[in-house]
Order: structure tokens, then sequence, then C-alpha cells
């Protein structure tokens, strides 16, 4: 099983990292890796065009950045351990970035879209 998460478009809100039966997630806070240079924030498998680059998506920014529920942007989620995933898909309806792809061994390919 693959995990990862699209950088720019993570909202930092924790919910795969409090979802998650296995902890596949780890939240990073941004300013210890500022533009994703340090390899902090992008220590998982995500791809180059989604990595983090400093550079937040606009428009998940605009909808969620104002949002006092919980904490917002100051860390993002980093699918560490991708591996121990179960597909309980958990992750998947709580993602507000809807930014969390999961690829299970055969290659079906599971995408977050906010519940
Ligand atoms: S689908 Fe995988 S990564 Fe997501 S919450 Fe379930 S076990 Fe964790
Ligand atoms: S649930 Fe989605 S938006 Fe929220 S921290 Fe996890 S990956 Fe980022």
């Amino acid at each position: 099983m693959d995990v990862n998460v699209n950088k720019p478009h993570c909202t930092g809100c924790s919910h795969c990292f409090d979802v998650c039966p296995v902890a596949v997630f780890e939240m990073r806070e941004i300013a210890k890796d500022p533009d994703g240079s340090k390899g902090y924030i992008n220590a998982d498998n995500t791809p180059e065009d989604k990595k983090w680059k400093g550079v937040e998506d606009k428009t998940y920014y605009d909808k969620w950045h104002d949002q006092t529920c919980h904490e917002h942007y100051t860390k993002k989620s980093v699918a560490i351990n991708g591996s121990a995933c179960i597909l309980c898909q958990a992750c998947l309806i709580e993602c507000e970035g809807e930014c969390i792809t999961i690829t299970d061994d055969q290659g079906q390919v599971y995408q977050s879209i906010y519940k």
C-alpha cells in the first residue's frame, strides 16, 4: 500500500492523523521546513508535482485559512508509514484538502473527497 499527501492542498487540519488506526500520518511543522528543501515535509512518496515548495493551493487556502474550528496551516501531513495502511478509508472522508491518495498492491487508486 502506498499513501501520499498532495502537500499544497493540505490544510494541516490533522484529521487524517486523528482518525488513522495504524498511525500512517505524522503532522510536521511548516516552520521547520518552510519551502520543503530540507526534506522534512516531503519525507513521504508524494510525487514531485505535489510536494511542498512553500506555496499553498489558493482554492483550499481561501476556503480554510480563517476557519477557527481548529488549527490550520501551521503543519502538513506526512504519510511516513504508508505500508501499514489497512484501507479503512477513514482518512479519505475526513480530509479537508481532498489531498490523500492511496494506491493498493493491485494498483487500484483511492482518492479523498471531503464528506
Ligand atoms: S485508509 Fe489507511 S491511511 Fe487512511 S485512515 Fe485508514 S489505515 Fe489510515
Ligand atoms: S486530513 Fe487532509 S488536509 Fe487534513 S492534515 Fe490530513 S492530509 Fe492534510
